[in-house]
């Protein structure tokens, strides 16, 4: 980055440090990721000096010659990848994927049934703050008080009770795998459109490491800089049935030109994610996970749901009588980045929950693997125990980045 230097010295400075702090750090934040150099050659390329308005052979403005072909790489490798009928790449992120969803089949005052953001839904599943929540009839669903799982008897009575015209499955901050099978039989016993928003999961789809939710959804949105490693953007799925809708809804529904450099650089996560080795990845992810999860529950430390069968867990500190903002704060000052959330029925309010949410995506792109999950159990245990302990903090902070300079992160080679 010479030329950055030379021109913006302040922006130069703070993305070395912020790459410093990415190589120094042991990430745990469950959304996050590292993408590999490749995809970010691709996202940092001169394709986002393109406008390409439209679809490829059907665009707005001339010059589209090499454009169209990188779009329709994109897709179709995504097509290949979660054998999908149709795929639209150009979605600015996960938010708008999901708002197109609702411009193609909705008016403003229908009724959508998404799981409640408490309980580890998205905002953009209805929450009142959302748009969303504020031009839908949003009704939600609960997870089950006894055992945190989907109470697919509670869900069904809800959508027979509110008759959705949109039902979403998909979440931000569920342990557990949901059956789509049955969503998709509440969704036809209502005459619903079934959403799937695989956003967090869909690296993990991808990899065979979780059941597909493309065979029994009618529409299947998707970030791709989450557990599938890419640039930050999303995808819309769907039969081909709903592919004009979906596009419309797209462009001209809610955005203009897409992101052309991001859409390249998806061409390039969507060639890596076909590969054996993303597959063996995804299934370290769920290694990694469980071990880690045994680690804390052995511990005393209460998750959620008891466990984890995907990329994350939730961990209920109330037993350790210490609150998820201040869990957070201190393992942070430790080298161990996550966030603080609400855990299902949470008696603390959103800015100050009862929990911390744990994910192992990026810690396993960088090589991370059951011993190491080990030691991110034992430092949690340690800060948890003592969240004043100033010294202590510094001192894992110092353990934490010399076991991080032994794993060269994805796309941060040039540092180690
Ligand atoms: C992250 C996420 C989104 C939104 O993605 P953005 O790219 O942040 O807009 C949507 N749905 C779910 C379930 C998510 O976890």
């Amino acid at each position: 980055m010479k030329e950055l230097q030379q021109s913006d010295l302040a922006i130069h400075e703070l993305i070395r440090q912020e790459e410093q702090r990415q190589a120094d750090k042991i990430r745990l934040i469950a959304s996050e990721n590292y993408v590999s150099t490749p995809v970010l050659q691709a996202s940092g390329s001169v394709l986002t000096n393109k406008y390409s308005e439209g679809y490829a052979g059907k665009r707005y403005y001339e010059g589209q010659q090499i454009i169209d072909q990188v779009e329709n790489l994109a897709i179709e490798r995504a097509k290949n990848l979660f054998g999908a009928e149709h795929v639209n790449v150009q979605p600015y992120s996960g938010s708008p994927a999901n708002l197109a969803v609702y411009l193609a089949f909705l008016n403003p005052g229908d009724t959508i049934l998404g799981m409640a953001l408490p309980h580890g839904g998205h905002l953009t599943h209805g929450s009142p703050v959302s748009i969303s929540g504020k031009f839908f009839d949003a009704q939600s669903y609960s997870l089950d008080r006894e055992t945190g799982l989907l109470n697919y008897t509670t869900i069904r009575e809800t959508a027979l009770a509110c008759t959705p015209k949109l039902i979403i499955a998909g979440h931000s901050a569920y342990p557990r795998i949901p059956d789509f099978k049955i969503f998709r039989e509440i969704a036809d016993e209502v005459g619903a459109i079934l959403l799937v928003d695989m956003a967090h999961f869909a690296g993990l789809v991808a990899g065979g490491s979780h059941p597909s939710p493309v065979p029994y959804a009618d529409v299947v949105t998707t970030t791709t800089h989450k557990s599938l490693r890419g640039p930050r953007g999303a995808m819309i799925l769907c039969k081909e049935k709903h592919a004009a809708a979906i596009d419309k809804a797209v462009f001209p529904g809610i955005q203009g030109g897409p992101h052309d450099s991001t859409t390249a650089a998806i061409a390039v996560a969507m060639k890596e994610a076909a590969t054996d080795e993303f597959k063996a990845y995804t299934a370290q992810v769920l290694k990694n996970a469980k071990m880690l999860a045994e680690t804390l529950m052995s511990k005393g430390f209460q998750l959620v749901t008891g466990g984890t069968d995907n990329h994350l867990m939730l961990v209920d500190l109330t037993n350790k009588g210490v609150p998820g903002k201040k869990a957070a704060k201190a393992l942070d000052a430790a080298g161990l980045v996550l966030n603080y959330n609400a855990v299902p029925f949470d008696i603390r309010k959103p800015f100050d929950p009862s929990g911390i949410r744990i994910g192992v995506c990026a810690v396993t792109s960088r090589g991370f693997t059951e011993k190491e999950m080990i030691f991110i159990g034992d430092k949690i245990d340690s800060v948890i125990n003592d969240t004043e302990n100033v010294a202590l903090h510094a001192e894992i902070a110092e353990e934490v980045k010399k076991l991080c300079s032994a794993f060269p992160a994805p796309g941060l080679e040039h540092l180690f």
